[in-house]
């Protein structure tokens, strides 16, 4: 028979690297929790209406990366290409809004895009998102930020530089895209065929082409920093002051407009110097506008996302087998049948355990235990069940004790207990 493969760019968290993952993410919650963020479970497909109207219809998340698809019903339904319209979505729907001022939610879990597979970018990614709802004071801004960076430096990333960029309000926002528009129209011959159709469509998306020429050109762009108004000014001014207080250096880079409409204002970016060009592991920003576009009441929102397959390919962490504390050597039929028994105890008692199901010799069931790298072995062969003994073996120090079977659990949790 054929052997069946996973799709394209779809990958499998093999058994040894997934510690890795769960020592991430148990840093992630914590950081997070720590600084007020509850976690909610989105579902991973929603109605493709909610990414189109969110997300916008001619982004090319919506218009080419969707997996999108018809039930028995005929309704359309889309795989989430990202968590902040399921995470309004649901905000709405139940109401989260209700009582406290500002509600902090976090998620973690699949996305899915059909793009194009490269190093470090696959179809069904995962992502932890964080979403701020009812605040939108340019500390919030500064705030959620520095709860990014202290993350990193807790998973001990280094190499880290902080883009920030404001894209203004929808005073300021269509005055600059006019500005831009202009300038793209005088160039017009000049550029790719995409940031052609861009710069009719929506021309700040034309910062993300990768083509040098297009990249040239773009050079002396009109920078939607200059064009702010007032208040926007106000609030980007204040964001930086915080970060500067804060001892957070930040970089202003003009091109930072992110891939999505919703944006306004703040929108940052975490780079790693030490990724090729798909560098960016985190990127976010403020999104007032969201909220009311989904139906909802006018509510500020701030949040960014994290790409989990990138960060963990940084953090480099040594890995750690799943090792038992102790292993059982059994010899014979009969310690067999008790080490189960024995084996049942240990576990019911906390203790990570392990034993030897096949017929193998002493010789071959200490090496199996070695190579586990189980700090204890219990021996049980016919002369110890006969004297109602086990043998337990120091695998360090390569010294062994005989002990009544009674007082086994006793001592191995005093052992533990000590261990941590
Ligand atoms: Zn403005
Ligand atoms: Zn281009």
């Amino acid at each position: 028979m054929p052997q069946i493969k996973a799709p394209k760019g779809v990958a499998d968290i093999l058994p040894a690297q997934v510690r890795d993952w769960q020592r991430m993410e148990r840093i992630i919650r914590r950081t997070l929790e720590a600084a007020g963020f509850a976690e909610i479970r989105l579902p991973i497909f929603e109605v493709t209406e909610l990414f189109a109207r969110s997300i916008g219809a001619e982004t090319d998340i919506v218009s080419k990366e969707m997996y999108t698809f018809q039930d028995r019903g005929g309704r359309t339904f889309s795989l989430r290409p990202e968590g902040t319209a399921g995470a309004v979505r649901a905000y709405l729907e139940h109401r989260l809004y209700h009582g406290a001022s500002d509600c902090r939610l976090y998620y973690l879990g699949p996305m899915f895009r059909a793009e194009r597979p490269q190093a470090g970018r696959f179809r069904q990614f995962n992502q932890v998102g964080v979403e701020v709802f009812g605040l939108s004071e340019p500390g919030v801004d500064a705030e959620v930020i520095a709860v990014l960076m202290e993350m990193f430096t807790r998973l001990g990333l280094a190499g880290l530089r902080l883009d920030l960029n404001s894209l203004g309000c929808p005073e300021c926002r269509p005055g600059y895209l006019r500005q831009l528009q202009c300038f793209l129209e005088a160039k017009r011959l000049l550029l790719c065929t995409d940031c052609q159709r861009r710069a009719e469509i929506n021309p700040q998306r034309v910062f993300d082409c990768k083509q040098p020429g297009c990249q040239g050109i773009l050079e002396d762009a009109p920078k939607s920093p200059d064009s702010l108004c007032a208040a926007c000014r106000d609030h980007f001014r204040r964001v930086c002051d915080c970060l500067e207080q804060l001892g957070y250096a930040y970089q202003l880079n003009s091109r930072l407009v992110r891939g999505l409409d919703y944006y306004n204002r703040t929108a940052f970016e975490i780079v790693s110097l030490k990724l090729g060009a798909q560098n960016a592991i985190a990127g976010g920003g403020r999104y007032d506008g969201l909220v009311e576009l989904l139906g909802g009441p006018s509510t500020p929102a701030f949040g960014y996302a994290i790409g989990l397959e990138r960060l963990n390919m940084l953090l480099q962490l040594p890995s750690e087998p799943v090792q038992p504390w102790i292993y059982l050597v059994l010899l014979g039929d009969e310690a067999k049948r008790q080490g189960l028994l024995l084996l049942q105890e240990l576990r019911k008692a906390g203790l990570s355990a392990q034993m030897g199901h096949q017929n193998k010799s002493l010789k071959k069931q200490l090496q199996h235990a070695n190579k586990l790298e189980a700090p204890w072995v219990l021996i049980l062969g016919e002369d110890e069940l006969a004297a109602g003994n086990v043998i337990l073996r120091d695998m360090r120090q390569g010294t062994q004790e005989e002990l009544l079977q009674e007082q086994l659990i006793g001592k191995l949790k005093g052992i533990w207990t000590t261990k941590s």
